[in-house]
């Protein structure tokens, strides 16, 4: 298979309020274009996440706290849903089930720290799939978070990792890169557009491409859309682009996007499916 996509229908349903309205269309959307009528790209449903995972990444504390008010059990049962997708498709990669795959979620992951949360985020995602892999073997990986605000939580979790290349788009308008430990901070500004985004992706996956990394996770913001509810000034032209440039950069490597943030549901429908299409290698003809 060349892409596995992880949906759930409880995301466009129970997910948090701000990021459930473009689930169910962006999914309809997939369905109706062709792209998952062969073998090449197949969904497949996920569980909640083992328990045990979320106790790797975040104190007993915060697991409560997301359990109880003023968050409430119903993001609490989506947030593990949320992270069991994403493990799920970390998994089908790391095992050659899928040369890539998209993980929808109902919540979002890279504001969730150890030890708290903000921003729609309860349970880092991202960082349960890699506790996940660690255990299957792998050891080094490539984080590209493009959606346009600071993942602080996954940042707060992989920052001293020197086994984790974690570049970091963010509406700030300055750059830093720390080589110690392999952290790239990417502002390009609130105002980014189409061009300066990719120039930008395409200098940092130039870099990253030679970290000797095993699987790549894309954190995938689609509220840096001029549309949408977040930073940058993108149109629906930058999503394929985006895709391919880091597809080049990973090669064979496998790549696992990770649905984060965004509400517009028709940005979502064109979007998410052009991804998908880029993964799989194009259209169907
Ligand atoms: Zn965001």
């Amino acid at each position: 298979m060349k892409v596995a996509v992880i949906y759930h229908e409880d995301f466009g349903t129970d997910g948090h309020s701000v990021l459930k309205l473009r689930i169910k269309p962006s999914f309809d959307a997939l369905m109706k274009s062709g792209l998952v009528d062969g073998k090449d790209v197949q969904v497949l449903r996920p569980k909640p996440v083992l328990l045990g995972l979320v106790e790797d990444v975040h104190t007993k504390e915060h697991i409560e706290n997301i359990r109880h008010e003023p968050y409430n059990m119903i993001y609490y049962n989506v947030a593990l849903l949320s992270a069991g997708s994403v493990v799920m498709a970390a998994e089908m990669v790391a095992e050659g089930e899928a040369d890539n795959a998209f993980a929808y979620t109902g919540t979002a992951g890279h504001h969730a720290s150890p030890g708290s949360c903000w921003g729609f985020c309860y349970f880092n995602d991202v960082a349960m799939a890699i506790v996940r892999l660690r255990e299957m073997g792998l050891e080094r990986f490539l984080i590209v978070d493009v959606d346009p605000h600071f993942g602080d939580g996954t940042r707060n979790i992989f920052g001293d990792d020197p086994d984790v290349f974690h570049i970091n788009f963010n509406h700030q308008s300055r750059s830093n890169y720390d080589t110690t430990n392999n952290n790239y901070d990417v502002g390009i500004g609130f105002n980014a557009e189409n061009d300066q985004f990719l120039n930008e992706l395409v200098s940092v996956m130039e870099l990253a491409k030679d970290f000797d990394f095993q699987l790549c996770f894309v954190i995938f913001g689609h509220d840096s859309h001029r549309d949408d509810y977040g930073g940058f000034d993108l149109t629906l032209s930058a999503y394929p682009k985006m895709t391919n440039i880091i597809k080049d950069a990973v090669g064979d490597r496998g790549i696992v996007f990770v649905l984060s943030g965004g509400s517009n549901g028709k940005v979502a429908s064109v979007a998410i499916p052009g991804v998908i299409a880029v993964l799989a290698g194009g259209w169907p003809v």
